[in-house]
């Protein structure tokens, strides 16, 4: 197998290569036969260009067909099952291929997706002999050709792995896979003389090797030479391979073994990597007769070179591997096994995948001593091997997530230049549509504060201008009124003492005529008289002309009167005037304060955008920090908009406000760095305790988004442990009791179903109460989402040997049971998984004598569900159903039980109809082998 120097090629690697490797990587599509052999220069060459972009060098393709060490990667599709035909007709398949552009469309929602390409695109319609021709024929000509050589299938259980590879095809010929095509292919090629093909088929579980053609063979050894490289397993059996007829019962025989291995302990062949060895051992002839320097001038003396020089024998090695189940079992804890089973049956999956992405990534240290199967795989994966990998996926929307995962595999394995990550995870996009949105409403809320601002500075000043019109109309009103009632008084007073002139006049006349006469007789007497009514007019007038000043002192006070008047009417418009420059300023600083957060959210969206970009470059492992990221940015949008609320006037000061600016401040100190190292260090920089902390805030769109954030880490192994230590595990817990939000709960159940996944914090939940505190979230929800969360998180508990009295007494199976009112066929799900957990478990106490008695789960009233279950049409509920009905009948002391509660007739019905071949086995052995079951068939007259 390649090392790290070895795919790197350089000068040592072309001078390691002899010219039979180098024939190998002219293409071929050429003839085996007529290959011409390449120079090791080219060699060296070519198997640097495996780190081509695939998409510009597409399978099949004359220039690049010949590149080694670049695993060659095809998708197919499975076409929709009968199940899926039902269960998904109002839906789309969550993929749509274009197989003439070698893509795939990976269906995000209805109006957004994503395209991967692929070396080779094969629909649901790819007949089984198209497939081997894209996929494997290359891989055999290179065995041929003395290479060795792999071909793996890679997705989740049901994707049809088995399907491509291992179908035997002896009803429809046209159904045989991989395995019986390379067979045929190989034994037309090989000379029945010179050459000898031999196979050895193995089975790979939970890190132990056992052999499918002889059964009792099950721990053997992998040997690999330290000079050579070479990997061997020379406790296997090895066949020899004559025919197709022998090769094809070979097959048979394996999986005969495979099914009753897998029963005999209790497992699942989806949970284990079957792989088939293909020794091809071959005597090269004729190129010695050609060899320049031989006597050839002399036939006699040649003949006899020839005869003494030993054959040339060269050897190679074909393996198919149909891996085992991609389906994260770890995560989903299914079918009760405890971590460390999930974990070492995942082992040499993941272990597979980090090789992948080290070769891929060109990184000197390949862990291929992880785990046995990329142990055996060593000599025979990347480097001078030829690698296919098919990925298999299936077209149902619900299994989107695995789809999406297996993709990933696939694009890891083609090569990181040409992989989309980050993307898929995460819908950027939407987010980015979201915060525009966002941008747009506070830009209109903001437009129509500042219109009603407007219109209100408007309406004071017309209401003021209109004021003071008014004050000056009346002013001038009463100041005219007044002016002509003094100029009527004055007139009239002005006639009256004309008037009485006149009078005065008249009477001096009168006087004149009459004094003549007794002019002297009289003139004392008149004289008198006349003074008397003179000094009574000037007294007249005098009382007039007083009249006449307190009228104009009236007049003039009331002149005062209105001037004063007029004067608070002026003092009025000054004061509105005041206040309209007072609101201008207001209107000004409103208008700055827009500005700046408007700047804001600019940068906002500049950042967000690099983010976006920064994930097409970092891998899967940083999808929680971006996630975590752009949570962030909801938040701060979330405050943006608030501060918009309140008037942009006071900066509201939270944990989250330091929050962001930190995780800002460390995206711009590391941008030099490159965004994989500033989203890797962000969720150290910004602190855990913090984000705990805000667990706690006021503020409930706040606490909603942490919480979010939380749980977005604990999805996250790697972060799990440092959660639990700084406290999360309670603070979560503790929000279940505190919180009366259904979203609180929801999430918060998410997270702790995601740390129950690992056995010490399963002991830690139950240590704090969590049963008591799921129960109590499990009776108060209504969301099917909700009571999921809280059934995953008890089901994982389930799983766990040491917890299963406490989980029973604090109520664990009673609350499972009461979710299933909801009738939400996810919920059902868990609530079936959580099942099938505790009744392994129990069967796993009851062999190891730590457990007497009756089932907890019996005596806790769940068998009438288990067994209206059992055959429910959703198929992961059924197989967990089905898996806890075999558990619980192995044990005598729960037969009478089943009996009466039906349970029988569905052993049975499990034994003859279920779909998976090693639970239908176990249901019959378990039948045949009770006393308590056999007998009451016999009551009953059932041929068993
Ligand atoms: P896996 O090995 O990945 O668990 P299988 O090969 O057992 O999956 O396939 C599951 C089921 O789907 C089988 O019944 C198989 O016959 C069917 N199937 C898989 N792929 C195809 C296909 N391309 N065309 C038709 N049926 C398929
Ligand atoms: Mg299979």
């Amino acid at each position: 197998m390649a090392s790290g120097s070895y795919r790197n090629g350089g000068p040592k690697l072309s001078a390691k290569l002899d010219r039979q490797h180098s024939a190998v990587y002219s293409t071929p599509k050429a003839s085996a036969k007529s290959r011409p052999p390449a120079t090791p220069a080219t060699a060296s060459g070519l198997r640097r260009s495996g780190a081509g972009n695939p998409a510009s060098t597409p399978a099949g393709n004359k220039g690049d067909a010949g590149v080694p060490g670049r695993v060659r990667v095809a998708v197919r599709l499975r076409p929709r099952n009968a199940e899926e035909l039902v269960a998904d007709a109002d839906f789309a398949d969550c993929v749509e291929l274009q197989p003439e552009l070698k893509r795939l469309k990976l269906r995000k929602n209805n109006w957004d997706s994503e395209t991967y390409e692929f070396d080779e695109v094969l629909t649901e319609f790819a007949s089984q002999k198209r497939v081997y021709e894209v996929v494997a024929k290359p891989v055999v000509e290179s065995v041929l050709e003395g290479y060795n050589g792999t071909v793996m299938a890679y997705g989740q259980t049901g994707t049809g792995k088995t399907f491509t590879l291992g179908m035997l095809g002896e009803e429809d010929s046209a159904a045989r896979g991989i395995m019986v095509r390379a067979m045929e292919d190989i034994l037309a090629d090989i000379s029945a003389d010179t050459d000898s093909v031999s196979v050895s088929y193995l089975q790979l579980y939970m890190e132990t090797v056992q052999d499918l053609l002889v059964p009792g063979n099950d721990n053997i050894a992998i040997v690999e030479d330290p000079k050579t490289g070479d990997v061997s397993l020379p406790g296997a059996t090895i066949v020899e391979i004559r025919d197709q007829r022998s090769f094809v019962e070979l097959l048979r025989l394996g999986e005969a073994h495979r099914f009753a291995a897998n029963t005999k302990l209790n497992t699942e062949s989806s949970r284990s990597h079957a792989i088939l060895m293909v020794h091809v051992k071959r005597s090269v002839k004729g190129r010695h007769d050609a060899e320049p320097g031989l006597p050839t001038e002399n036939g006699n003396a040649s003949r006899l070179v020839s005869s003494l020089r030993p054959p040339i024998v060269r050897k190679s090695k074909l393996v198919v591997v149909d891996l085992a189940g991609s389906e994260r079992i770890d995560k989903s804890g299914s079918e009760g096994h405890t971590l460390e089973e999930a974990k070492s049956i995942n082992l040499s999956l993941s272990a597979l995948g980090k090789c992948i992405n080290a070769l891929a990534e060109n990184s000197p240290h390949v862990p291929f001593r992880d785990s046995k199967l990329t142990r055996l795989l060593r000599d025979s994966f990347g480097g001078t091997a030829r690698t296919s990998l098919v990925v298999t996926i299936g077209p149902s929307p619900r299994h989107r997530g695995e789809t999406a995962s297996t993709i990933m595999f696939g694009q890891r394995a083609m090569k990181v230049e040409n992989m989309v990550k980050l993307k898929e995870e995460f819908d950027y996009k939407s987010l980015c549509r979201r915060l525009d949105i966002e941008i747009d409403k506070l830009i209109a809320a903001n437009e129509r504060q500042q219109k009603d601002f407007e219109d209100e500075v408007e309406r004071i000043r017309e209401e003021a201008q209109s004021r003071i019109a008014e004050a000056e109309r009346n002013y001038m009103n009463s100041l005219e009124n007044e002016r002509s009632k003094y100029q009527k008084d004055y007139m009239e007073s002005i006639k009256t003492l004309e008037k009485k002139w006149r009078m005065n006049q008249q009477i001096s006349s009168n006087d004149k005529t009459t004094v003549e006469h007794d002019q002297c007789l009289e003139k004392t007497c008149n004289i008198e008289g006349s003074t008397a009514s003179k000094s009574e007019e000037i007294a007249g007038v005098r009382q007039l002309l007083q009249n006449e000043r307190l009228l104009q002192e009236s007049t003039e006070e009331e002149v005062n009167d209105l001037k004063g008047q007029v004067l608070h009417w002026k003092n009025l418009e000054a004061a509105a005037s005041a206040e309209i420059i007072k609101l201008r300023k207001l209107q000004d600083n409103e208008a700055n304060q827009k500005q700046k957060l408007e700047e804001e959210i600019t940068i906002l969206k500049g950042q967000l955008v690099q983010l976006s970009i920064e994930t097409d470059e970092v891998c899967g492992e940083d999808w929680a920090s971006m996630h975590f990221l752009c949570t962030e940015f909801k938040i701060l949008i979330l405050q943006t908009r608030s501060r918009f609320d309140r008037g942009g006037s006071g900066k509201i000061v939270t944990g989250l406000d330091s929050l962001m600016s930190q995780a800002r401040h460390s995206q711009i100190r590391d941008s030099g760095n490159g965004p994989k190292a500033s989203i890797a260090k962000l969720f150290e920089q910004v602190g855990l305790q913090k984000i705990l902390s805000l667990l706690e805030s006021e503020d409930a769109d706040i606490r909603i988004h942490a919480v979010k954030v939380v749980a977005n880490l604990a999805a996250e192994e790697a972060n799990q442990e440092k959660i639990v230590e700084a406290g999360g595990l309670t603070s979560l817990l503790m929000l279940l009791k505190s919180s009366e939000d259904e979203t609180v709960h929801r999430v918060a159940a998410g997270a702790i179903a995601n740390l129950a996944m690992n056995e010490t914090n399963q002991e830690l939940i139950m240590d704090q109460g969590g049963i008591s505190l799921l129960s109590m979230t499990a009776a108060d929800a209504e969301d099917p989402q909700t009571l999921r969360m809280v059934a995953g998180a008890v089901a994982n508990l389930c799983g766990n040997d040491k917890l299963q009295t406490r989980l029973r007494v604090e109520g664990g199976i009673k609350a499972l049971l009461g979710m299933v009112r909801c009738g939400h066929p996810d919920v059902l799900a868990q609530v079936a998984r959580g099942i099938a957990n505790f009744a392994k478990c129990e069967s796993r106490a009851s062999i190891q004598g730590n457990k007497v008695g009756k089932s907890l789960l019996i005596e806790d009233g769940a068998l009438p569900w288990i067994v209206k279950n059992a055959n429910n049409e959703a198929a992961p509920i059924r197989r967990h159903i089905e898996l806890a009905l075999c558990h619980l009948a192995q044990h005598e002391v729960n037969a009478k039980d089943m009996i009466s509660e039906g349970a029988l007739w569905e052993l049975v019905r499990i034994s003859r109809d279920c779909s998976r071949e090693d639970i239908r086995t176990l249901a019959r052995r378990i039948l045949t082998s009770s006393p308590t079951f056999q007998s009451e068939l016999r009551r009953l007259r059932i041929e068993y």
